[in-house]
């Protein structure tokens, strides 16, 4: 087909003038030689992928994905997934349910408790000077206010010492505090860097470094930290804290939990909370109404959810796939960590009919907590040893939408031999860009796969490429369906599902030897009580 098209292409092109043509024909040559080459390579490509366990995962995965399906029951029908609520039950229902849909058995784990908390309506608005519904949310675990409670704001004093801020304290009696530094710019760095000059971007990070520094003084200076401060505010009779915790990003704040045990702490947008601020500074005494709806639940169960996969002739001996099920819940957690909780569903939906019967025994952990501190895959690894010391590797994924483009050793002496073998089933396309790094480091404990590296057990990070994670979606308001990038999230359960049935399939036990036995990590125990 193509050298028909080669010849009739170039015919043409001599009739017209003669001095342009000698480029156009160079430059037509070249793209069709492109081109040719491409397809050659294309066809070498698919010949030598032979497996066909590999091409039928492949083929799956792309004509049948289920992974939109799945991300708007997940993150739209049920939503956030905050340890210790409702939704975090749900969500552990409808996953068990989806797992029972593909014949796979899955449960739910429990390991301790949590103090129980369910969100509920925030509405803040401003009713002077003038009137303005504020984006507001009202943070994590924080008390609810009964009905709409109005009150002045007042900027947190910048006192001399302690004693001067004790004097202080009693003006925040029936009043909002402003305890977040105003922001100098809503506008993130990139964009300043592309249309300031030099000098006045440079003179904005000044200011900026300058009033960080002194805000940082401000609170130290009241005797309190962040943590102790709310609740020194909450005593002496304030009517609710008002905090902003920007992420850098154009709208985007993150949002953590709150420390007061009585009055609700609220999280404004940077834009809003800079209007509250500055019109509090110059004296327009705004006035503002917060209606924080939320409910306590009590000590609840904290628990993981399980799914398997029996293995055959080694049935005794586990591959695990895991990304943690819990989220902040600011926005959906879409990307953190919805989108490691697609991948790996959608990989075990894979193997589950392409690989019904591995030679290990597949597992999925879904783990609780692990924004509390890893709670849940800590708790998983102290209860299983038999599975801990029994594993062939795990595949943790835990840092947004983007394709798979890091693979580390986990500090593993030989881990470049069996990941290298397990790797080279993947083809091209999917691995191309995947950088590896043996034996790499042991992970330190920044998602799950480091409870079991702690422990000495083969874990691995699949790394994603970061789509502007840490800024615009990483614990903030705006993680959230319309973030995830479907492209890359089937990219990632080929990879992940070719790794583990090659894991699977590898008639040699992965080494666990460490290359470098002094900088490993301890174990760390995970909190099975948490308020
Ligand atoms: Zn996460």
């Amino acid at each position: 087909m193509l050298g028909p098209f080669l010849l009739y292409c170039a015919t043409p092109f001599h009739r017209f003038q003669y001095f342009s043509f000698k480029s156009i024909h160079m430059r037509v040559r070249t793209i069709l030689f492109a081109v040719v080459f491409a397809a050659q390579s294309f066809c070498l490509a698919a010949f030598a992928q032979q497996d066909p366990i590999v091409a039928a995962i492949i083929k799956e995965a792309s004509e049948n994905s289920q992974l939109k399906r799945m991300s708007h029951e997940l993150m739209d029908g049920v939503g956030p997934r905050l340890v210790g609520s409702t939704k975090m039950v749900q969500a552990s229902d409808w996953a068990i349910a989806q797992y029972q849909q593909y014949g796979i058995s899955a449960k739910r784990e429990n390991y301790g408790t949590w103090r129980g908390w369910d969100r509920g309506i925030t509405h803040v608005d401003m009713i002077s000077p003038w009137t303005k519904s504020l984006e507001a949310t009202q943070l994590a675990f924080s008390p609810s206010t009964k009905k709409a409670v109005k009150g002045e704001t007042i900027i947190l004093a910048d006192v001399a010492d302690s004693i001067a801020f004790q004097q202080w304290l009693p003006n925040v009696k029936g009043k909002f505090v402003l305890i977040a530094m105003p922001q100098p710019t809503g506008r993130p760095d990139y964009n300043w860097k592309e249309f300031a000059t030099k000098a006045s971007m440079d003179k904005m990070v000044q200011e900026r470094k300058e009033l960080t520094e002194a805000w940082r003084k401000r609170i130290s200076k009241t005797g309190y930290n962040n943590r102790t401060l709310a609740a020194a505010l909450e005593k002496a009779g304030a009517a609710g804290i008002i905090g902003s915790n920007w992420s850098q990003g154009f709208g985007v704040n993150k949002i953590f939990d709150a420390y007061t045990k009585k009055i609700p702490t609220i999280d404004v947008m940077l834009e809003d909370y800079g209007l509250l601020y500055r019109l509090t500074e110059s004296g327009a005494a705004p006035t503002i109404s917060v209606l924080a709806k939320s409910k306590e639940l009590g000590e609840v169960p904290t628990f993981n959810t399980i799914g398997e996969i029996k293995g055959t002739s080694k049935a005794n001996e586990y591959v695990m796939l895991s990304a943690h099920f819990d989220s902040w819940d600011g926005g959906t957690g879409a990307t953190d960590n919805g989108t490691g909780t697609m991948v790996m569903m959608e990989a075990m939906r894979i193997l589950k009919k392409i690989y019904p019967n591995p030679k290990r025994t597949i597992l999925v952990g879904h783990w609780g907590s692990e924004e509390q501190g890893l709670n849940g895959s800590r708790a998983f690894v102290e209860d299983h040893p038999e599975i801990v010391n029994n594993l062939q590797a795990l595949f943790n994924q835990d840092n947004g939408t983007g394709r798979i483009v890091n693979l580390g050793g986990s500090g593993y002496a030989k881990s470049k031999d069996y990941l290298g073998r397990w790797l080279s089933a993947v083809p091209g396309t999917y691995k191309d860009s995947i950088k590896t790094s043996f034996p790499g480091m042991p992970g330190g404990g920044g998602s799950d796969h480091a409870s079991f590296v702690a422990a000495g057990a083969p874990a691995f990070s699949l790394g994603a490429l970061n789509w502007s994670y840490f800024n615009y979606t990483w614990h903030t308001n705006r993680d959230t369906y319309d973030k995830i990038v479907f492209d890359d999230l089937r990219n990632n359960a080929i990879v992940t599902a070719i790794l583990v049935y090659m894991a699977c399939e590898d008639p040699e036990r992965s080494s666990t030897e460490k290359a470098n036995k002094a900088a490993w990590p301890t174990p760390v125990k995970a909190k099975r009580k948490g308020n």
